[in-house]
């Protein structure tokens, strides 16, 4: 199982990191940690993560990964719920 997690204080650096790990991995796909307790599940290239502010990526954690596969294996690891984007449907193809 490989996933990258982004997130915390260091929010300029996380979000250009995130952001290059986005660039590097255009099939990706990644959980994205929401109020609610769940997470949505993107594709890498989803408009959601396009032009929002720096801070507002970084607090959000982000688990990322070439995988599906090893994101829902790392949420059943971690007793966490998946919800799919509306936007970008991850589960369509
Ligand atoms: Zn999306």
């Amino acid at each position: 199982m490989h996933v990258e997690i982004f997130q915390n204080s260091r929010a300029r650096e996380i979000e250009e990191e995130f952001m290059a790990w986005r660039r590097r991995h255009p099939g990706g796909k990644l959980l994205n940690f929401r109020p609610a307790g769940t997470f949505m599940i993107h594709r890498s290239t989803c408009g959601h993560f396009e032009g929002g502010t720096t801070e507002k990526f970084a607090n959000e954690r982000k688990v990322c990964s070439e995988s599906e596969a090893d994101l829902r294996a790392w949420a059943d690891l971690e007793g966490v719920e998946i919800v799919p984007c509306g936007s970008c449907m991850p589960g369509s193809d």
